[in-house]
């Protein structure tokens, strides 16, 4: 479904990615590793279309998608949930869910905004506030909701745990686990390995721009000097 072959990103004349290649099949949860500053962000960025990448290429559902602009991408089936959430601040909830809705890959029983709301109750008594009244956890539910409201054959979620209470965290994890068991592929970057180990099929660990290692969840698990060595836990 998803390809990354080889590629370089630059921010102006410093290398960022060298050579980062992965591959997300239809139905699978793969995560992306690696400590502060490795480049997680900038593969994302790549994959969207928000930096563009300087050698190699990006296929999405048999498309190359490399060098098409961010909203092409988007509408090509990729769901982004972005670090930081970036939920619009000014637009009330409902109006943050429909900006995006579209049901891209024609599915049968599509996200829409009653879907989104048994999805993640919290926010329905919610629906009329702004995005810059809620709380974190409310924004990032409120960010995986619109993202789910343009029916993305690929989910990527950066960072969605950060900086929330453990309870919170618990929910997003128990959704994202209820989204891999309806068949939808993810690609999640995050620090709780423990909650990525039981979540994802498979895993690439990221290191200086170049992916070190990758795997499926039991080596990942068997290997505790990959943990010391690239992810410094
Ligand atoms: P984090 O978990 O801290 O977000 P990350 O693995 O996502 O880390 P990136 O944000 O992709 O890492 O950063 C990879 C490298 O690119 C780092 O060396 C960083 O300093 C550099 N970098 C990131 N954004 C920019 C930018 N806008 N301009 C210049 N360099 C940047």
């Amino acid at each position: 479904m998803l390809e990354v072959r080889k590629i370089d990103t630059f921010y102006a004349g410093s290398q960022a990615l060298f050579g980062v290649t992965l591959s997300i099949e239809q139905g699978q949860v793969a995560t992306l590793i690696g400590r502060n500053g490795m480049g997680k962000t900038t593969t994302v960025n790549s994959i969207m279309g928000i930096i563009p990448v300087r050698k190699g290429e990006i296929w999405f559902n048999h498309q190359r998608i490399n060098g098409l602009p961010s909203f092409k991408i988007a509408t090509a089936g990729i769901g982004l949930v972005p670090e930081g959430r970036q939920v619009f601040p000014s637009l009330s909830v409902r109006e943050n869910l429909i900006a995006t809705a579209a049901n891209i890959a024609g599915s049968d029983d599509p996200w829409i905004l009653e879907k989104v709301l048994e999805f993640f109750p919290g926010l329905k008594q919610r629906l009329d506030n702004p995005g810059s009244q809620l709380s974190g956890g409310e924004q990032q539910m409120l960010a995986i909701g619109r993202a789910l409201m343009i029916n993305p054959r690929l989910l990527i979620l950066d960072e969605a745990t950060e900086g929330l209470a453990p309870l919170v965290r618990e929910e997003i994890w128990s959704r994202l686990g209820n989204l891999k068991d309806e068949g939808q592929s993810i690609l999640v970057i995050d620090k709780n390995l423990e909650a990525l180990i039981q979540l994802a099929d498979h895993h690439y660990i990221i290191e200086k721009g170049r992916i070190v290692w990758n795997g499926g969840s039991d080596q990942l698990r068997a290997d505790p000097s990959l943990k010391t060595r690239y992810l410094g836990v």
